[in-house]
């Protein structure tokens, strides 16, 4: 059983999908998408060689080894052009890893990718920014609270068309601004806080950072107008 997380970004993933899961550490994803005949062939990325290991016994032992390949590698260089993998997916990282994980992609790692399923733990926008810039556009978006934490999912298709998203829309994710479920509104209020006490307590103090204060109120009045 997937925790509650990791069920989010497996309802993301298509049917019929070739996926590459990048970080797996232990292989949950891949096994319930391949166990569930989501997903046709799966290729668990891991760059730890304990958790790959442990990874590979499992795999065999549930004698799914004819359908996922456990793979020590650095990001996507566990993919080959032949694997035909067409769904990448990277859960439970920060943001700039995952950024990076992608920035250092070659062509022939992404050349058959049209969908990413990212789950960055923090620095949301940062992952926004890659998928923009590298044209491709976020279709769906899920955001989940799991053990006090709240957990955005994005997914993503490669198009042939320029990707343009507004500040807002890095910040807190255009189709998550659409939906605003309870979950989106209470971690927008409690930043909203955080960012008001923060402002304040800044111009309280003696050493005043102009540009960071201007940050914080611009983001305030992007989440207030969100919120309204
Ligand atoms: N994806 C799983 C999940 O969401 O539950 C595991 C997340 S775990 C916190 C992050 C995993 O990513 C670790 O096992 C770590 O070794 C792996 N990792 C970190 N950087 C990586 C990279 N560049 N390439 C492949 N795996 C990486």
């Amino acid at each position: 059983l997937l925790s509650k997380r990791l069920q989010a970004v497996y309802q993301m993933v298509d049917n019929n999908t070739r996926v590459a899961d990048i970080g797996s550490d232990h292989a949950y994803l891949p096994v319930e998408l391949i166990e569930q005949k989501v997903s046709s062939y799966a290729i668990a990325g891991e760059v730890a060689v304990g958790p790959m290991s442990r990874s590979k016994e499992d795999v065999d032992k549930f004698g799914l080894s004819d359908k996922i390949d456990v793979r020590l590698g650095d990001g996507l260089a566990v993919i080959k052009a032949s694997d035909k993998i067409d769904t990448v997916t990277i859960a439970g990282m920060g943001g700039i890893l995952i950024q990076n994980i992608l920035a250092h992609a070659t062509t022939e790692q992404l050349q058959n990718v049209s969908t990413l399923v990212l789950q960055p733990n923090i620095g949301e926008p940062l992952v926004r920014h890659w998928l923009a810039d590298n044209d491709f556009e976020i279709v769906d978006e899920d955001i989940v609270e799991e053990d006090h934490h709240v957990y955005e999912i994005i997914k993503a298709k490669k198009v042939t068309t320029k990707v343009t998203l507004t500040e807002p829309e890095f910040l807190m994710g255009p189709v998550l601004m659409q939906k605003k479920t309870p979950t989106f509104v209470s971690k927008w209020e409690h930043k909203l806080n955080g960012y008001q006490k923060a402002t304040k307590n800044m111009l309280n103090a003696k050493k005043i950072d102009q540009e960071k204060i201007a940050e914080m109120n611009q983001n305030i009045k992007y989440i207030e107008e969100i919120l309204r």
